[in-house]
């Protein structure tokens, strides 16, 4: 791929100091784009990625905000106003799971924990985008690209019912904000990842689920962040132009 030294467009990657946000920033800067890492803790891989991005794109920030409270949210998207400037596309990333267990095992503070995370993360954020992007509001148009997951259709019963509903309330969220801004010049789309090769699956308790599941998986594989940073700077590129409100499955058959 070639390098491209022009930021004329903007991208915030949320949660994007490892895994699939952290592909989808490379990716993005590959493309030009000058590029915000949100991260919560670790301030040393958020470095380590500004700076291996810096080969890529002549912009990158790195912004410490918890996302799911709206007075980081509003910091970081101010500081992105003054740093990078017109956002472009916003890639609602973050999301936690906790430990595998029964639905009648899940506590109510765990249970508002991962939704408030997960969905307010999402919700805050977009809203931020929605007044930068809307051409209502005298923008000039843009992407939100929600990360959801196969969890939203199977549940996930027996280890985290919680995750799943919390990315079930991504899946409709995604489609009613769509159909919202579709005329004021944004679209709004998720993707839905199946099993893919991340440290995320450790703080379930099982870092080698993938190597218990992937007999069920029709392509017999777990997938690789990359796989899924390509579908996410699809749905944000103009090679999406008529797509919009669309929940794209990344699961290798499942
Ligand atoms: P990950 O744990 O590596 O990445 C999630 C990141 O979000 C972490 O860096 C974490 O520190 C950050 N984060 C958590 N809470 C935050 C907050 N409040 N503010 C800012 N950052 C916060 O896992 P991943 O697998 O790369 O997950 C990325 C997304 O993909 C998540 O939404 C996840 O649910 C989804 N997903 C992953 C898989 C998979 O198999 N790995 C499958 C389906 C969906």
């Amino acid at each position: 791929m070639g390098i491209n030294m022009t930021t004329d467009k903007v991208v915030i990657i949320t949660g994007a100091s490892r895994g699939i946000g952290a592909a989808t920033a490379k990716l993005f800067a590959q493309n030009g784009y000058a590029v915000c890492i949100n991260f919560m803790t670790s301030d040393i891989a958020a470095e380590q990625l500004k700076n291996e991005i810096l080969q890529y794109t002549a912009k990158c920030i790195t912004v410490k905000a918890d996302v799911a409270k709206s007075s980081e949210v509003q910091r970081l998207f101010d500081i992105v106003d003054k740093e990078l400037g017109c956002l472009s596309v916003l890639v609602n990333n973050v999301g936690i799971l906790k430990a595998q267990c029964r639905f009648d095992e899940i506590d109510e503070q765990r249970f508002g924990q991962v939704l408030n995370t997960n969905v307010m993360s999402c919700f805050l954020c977009s809203k931020q985008a929605v007044k930068r992007m809307s051409n209502k509001y005298g923008g000039v148009g843009g992407a939100i690209v929600n990360v959801s997951s196969a969890a939203a259709k199977t549940g996930s019963p027996y280890e985290y019912v919680d995750y799943a509903a919390s990315k079930g309330a991504i899946d409709s969220l995604t489609k009613g904000l769509a159909m919202e801004v579709a005329a004021e010049g944004i679209r709004v789309n998720a993707v839905r990842p199946g099993l893919i090769h991340t440290d995320i699956h450790a703080s379930g308790g099982e870092p080698n689920r993938i190597d218990r599941l992937k007999t069920k998986i029709p392509m017999q594989r777990g997938g690789e962040p990359t796989e899924v940073a390509e579908t996410i700077y699809w749905l944000a590129s103009e090679k999406s132009s008529f797509v919009t409100g669309s929940l794209v499955d990344i699961a290798g058959g499942l």
